[in-house]
């Protein structure tokens, strides 16, 4: 073996590529092939990223297994506060599953961060490289990089997001659904503590998210027709700040914008097939999902885990097998598509305006709020 030649080769490193470089480092020889180059970043007061996750207690686990956890300042989700447009609501409560978080709040960069240094010395990092062209042979995979450097790899790994070149190089089909609206995200200073509580409404112009961060900050995304999301990005910090408040009833008083205003836009998003001969597919490249349940990147790390589960217990054989590769589809299958439907189905319930549904999907929230049981089914499976 020469250093052009790898067990796994990751394109993208992304939280998920990254991480499952590092879920795989003890056992295989992986490189790992990111296009941007990375900086440390500033953690100054006034410097937070507007993309914030939240980290499900699953992926906590994870990433502590790997020893990318906990990122610098993490915030926590004790409670959560869940509003419908016509009075429903429904309440969730850490302690009701004896826990001591519901899910942390993370910025994307000091995560990334976090797991970038973890990897030092453990991976061969190539970064920033562009790919050039990729050949799947029935031994292994080639890949040449735009500079004229070959590696090869028994698997090929498309971590490299919604947009995926290796997807696409494979021929793998990717069928998308937009929703025509935008998740705008920004972060905010608040007039009264949050109490580490996230508070969601869905109304009429949208879902709209405040997720708790460290001290008296919050970060939001709010899910929204592309028109209306055009029109909060163009308005001034002090503004929006006051839509943002308005819209959320007050409930911490008046806010103040620390961060510009950013917006993606919203898919649902399938790969026809999440492997192929030599290749798996992880994370955004595999699926992308409604942010309203703040799970895309849970379930790109869940992807991540069972890969790396899969291909650890099998030390010395071909990471490119066909059988393990569809041990890894088939065990993913079940996970993505029940959190794609649940998000979907949300979204299209509190989206239509038929005057019928909105006491219907509020009474639903009522009732779900005060039967126990079922209320206890709903969090074991949002927060694990
Ligand atoms: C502004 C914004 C806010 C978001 N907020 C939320 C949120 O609140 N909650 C949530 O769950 N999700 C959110 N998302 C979605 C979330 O970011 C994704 O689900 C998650 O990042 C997927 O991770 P990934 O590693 O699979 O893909 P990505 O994060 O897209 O990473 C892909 C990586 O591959 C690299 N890459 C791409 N092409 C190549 C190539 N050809 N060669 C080499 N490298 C390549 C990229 O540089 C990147 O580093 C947000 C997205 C955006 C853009």
């Amino acid at each position: 073996m020469n250093n052009t030649d790898f067990d796994i080769a990751i394109v993208g490193g992304g939280l998920v590529g990254a991480s499952l470089a590092l879920a795989l480092a003890s056992n295989w020889r992986v490189v790992l092939i990111e296009r941007t180059a990375q900086q440390a970043p500033s953690y100054a007061d006034g410097d937070w990223d507007n993309r914030i996750y939240a980290i499900s207690p699953g992926s906590q686990a994870f990433l502590r297994t790997i020893g990318a956890w906990p990122p610098v300042r993490p915030g926590w989700i004790r409670k959560m506060d869940v509003r419908g447009d016509a009075g429903g609501a429904i309440h969730f409560d850490a302690l009701d599953l004896a826990a001591d978080a519901l899910a942390a709040t993370v910025e994307n960069r000091s995560l990334q961060a976090t797991l970038w240094q973890a990897l030092a010395n453990r991976v061969t990092l190539i970064s920033p490289a562009e790919m050039q062209s990729v050949e799947f042979g029935a031994d292994s995979v080639q890949l040449r990089l735009a500079d004229d450097r070959v590696l090869n790899a028994k698997l090929a790994v498309a971590a490299d997001g919604a947009q995926s070149w290796l997807r696409e190089q494979a021929g793998i089909q990717f069928s998308r659904q937009p929703y025509h609206q935008c998740g705008v995200v920004a972060n905010f200073t608040c007039e009264r503590p949050h109490g580490d509580i996230a508070r969601q409404w869905f109304r009429t112009d949208g879902i709209l998210a405040w997720l708790p961060l460290p001290g008296n900050r919050i970060s939001i995304v709010w899910s929204t027709d592309d028109d209306h999301a055009v029109k909060l990005r163009a308005m001034s910090s002090s503004d929006l700040a006051n839509r943002v408040a308005m819209a959320g009833g007050r409930a911490l008083g008046d806010l103040h914008c620390i961060t510009p205003a950013a917006a993606f836009p919203l898919s649902l998003g399938r790969a026809a097939k999440v492997t192929g001969s030599r290749l798996a597919l992880v994370g955004d490249a595999a699926h992308t999902i409604h942010p309203l349940a703040g799970q895309g990147v849970n379930l790109g790390f869940g992807d991540a885990s069972m890969l790396a589960s899969i291909l650890n217990a099998s030390p010395g054989r071909d990471p490119g097998d066909a059988y393990l590769l569809a041990r890894y589809a088939r065990s993913r299958a079940e996970d993505v598509l029940r959190m794609q439907m649940v998000c979907d189905g949300l979204q299209k319930l509190f989206s239509l305006q038929y005057p019928f549904l909105s006491p219907l999907r509020n009474f639903g929230l009522n009732l779900t709020d005060s039967a126990g049981p079922l209320k206890r089914l709903l969090m074991q499976q949002a927060f694990r």
